[in-house]
């Protein structure tokens, strides 16, 4: 008899790593279930994932949207919750194995808190989740038994690079970083980017917030921070280093001086398989390395002066406490002005650097104060004017 299907909910599954995810469940030939869906704003695209795979629950998060569009076409046995209060009880419901949490942005934390207190496995793409609260979601997850599997490619690698060795050897992680549509631009270009050319990235096809992120280098930022607590690293055991191909996805340095580094071809359906398998790999038809051309990979340091957003992550991965939050908001609201046109690409990390300044550190803050300073980050980056 046929192993029955796990049981998956994918929140955010109208997005670039939702949909990627559709496709490996698509691919699995029934082995994997898509059981919950999940999208924002856009309603027509979850009707037609609800139609396709029959899920017993879709979730319309945004209710004024909600409210007003036409449900008729979602299918029979399919159950439509409205609102983000609603996902707690589908993520910790007993049917649910495996969450995808996917959706973008600090809103991810709730349906990922959730699933971490029901003791789930939750495949872990949202990595604002543990750069607004890595401590306590890790003290929740080890509380409630629950597992937490990257997805975020680089941290897939290390996930992957930590099984050749023992934890007590292991001296620092290595994440690569693409350097962005913008490597090699002068400070002075970096001030003309516009928006189009932001959302342009040369290797990794994303949603806008996490592409604008790639190209400032705040994504690296936070994914020094995700690193530091989803592995338990202190700060100065997580370096970075910029490789263009995005073929090594990182690296891990033992102590006498031996380093692994996971490598394919860039394509997120790879790490979202393995995080939906492990520990079991299966068989895959994505785009496989070819070494039958010649290939070459290249590693260049960071410039720090130019990508200013690596010096925050560092230090917000060092300080720890409420840093996380009020970055990951500023950065969130400074994009999302960026994007608007109100502000200019050079201006999103001075403006995060400015908000992190000025606001009362707590070393050791509860979720509803991270809460709260997220609000206020965001408030403050609507007054920040260049000085
Ligand atoms: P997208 O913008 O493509 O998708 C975001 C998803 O979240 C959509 O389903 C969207 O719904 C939903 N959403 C947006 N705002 C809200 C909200 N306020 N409440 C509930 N749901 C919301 O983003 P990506 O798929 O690119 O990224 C998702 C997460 O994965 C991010 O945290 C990102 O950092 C991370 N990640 C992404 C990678 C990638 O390759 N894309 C790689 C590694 C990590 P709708 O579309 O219906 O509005
Ligand atoms: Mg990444």
């Amino acid at each position: 008899m046929a192993d029955q299907a796990r049981n998956v909910a994918i929140l955010g599954s109208t997005g670039s790593i939702g949909c990627r995810t559709l496709d490996v469940i698509r691919a699995s030939g029934g082995r994997l279930c898509a059981r919950a869906l999940t999208a924002h704003r856009r309603l027509d695209a979850l009707v037609r994932q609800a139609v396709e795979h029959r899920p017993r629950w879709v979730i319309a998060t945004d209710e004024r949207l909600a409210s007003a569009h036409d449900w008729r076409g979602l299918p029979a046995g399919t159950d439509l919750l409205v609102g983000a209060d609603r996902l707690p009880e589908v993520v910790q419901h007993a049917e649910i194995e495996v969450v995808v949490a996917a959706i973008v942005g600090s809103a991810g934390l709730t349906g990922t808190w959730a699933a971490t207190e029901a003791g789930k496995t939750v495949a872990l793409a949202n990595k604002e989740t543990l750069v607004v609260a890595g401590p306590l979601v890790m003290e929740l997850a080890r509380r409630q038994g629950a597992t937490i599997l990257p997805i975020d490619s680089e941290h897939s690698a290390v996930f992957q690079c930590l099984q050749a060795g023992r934890r007590q050897d292991v001296r620092r992680l290595i994440l690569t970083a693409s350097g962005g549509p913008f490597r090699e631009h002068s400070i002075e270009q970096l001030a003309r980017v516009t928006v189009p050319e932001a959302l342009a990235h040369p290797t990794w096809q994303m949603g806008p917030k996490i592409t604008v992120d790639s190209a400032t280098m705040m994504n690296k930022a936070l994914e020094v921070i995700e690193a530091r607590w989803l592995f338990d690293m202190r700060a100065d055991q997580v370096d970075v280093v910029i490789h263009p191909q995005s073929v090594v996805h990182s690296m891990v340095e033992f102590r006498d001086g031996s380093v692994v580094a996971q490598m394919s071809p860039p394509d997120m359906r790879l790490p979202i398989q393995y995080a939906l398998t492990y520990p079991e790999r299966w068989d895959s038809t994505y785009t496989q390395l070819d070494i039958t051309r010649p290939w070459c990979l290249e590693f260049f340091p960071v410039d720090l002066e130019r990508f200013p957003a690596l010096t925050l992550g560092l230090e917000v991965a060092r300080r720890g406490g409420t840093t996380g939050a009020v970055l990951n908001a500023a950065n969130e609201a400074a994009v999302a002005r960026f994007l608007a046109g109100q502000l200019g690409f050079h201006e999103i990390v001075p403006a995060c650097q400015s908000v992190l300044q000025h606001h009362d550190f707590d070393p050791t803050p509860s979720l509803a104060e991270l809460w709260r300073l997220d609000a206020w980050a965001r408030e403050e980056v609507s007054r920040w004017v260049c000085p």
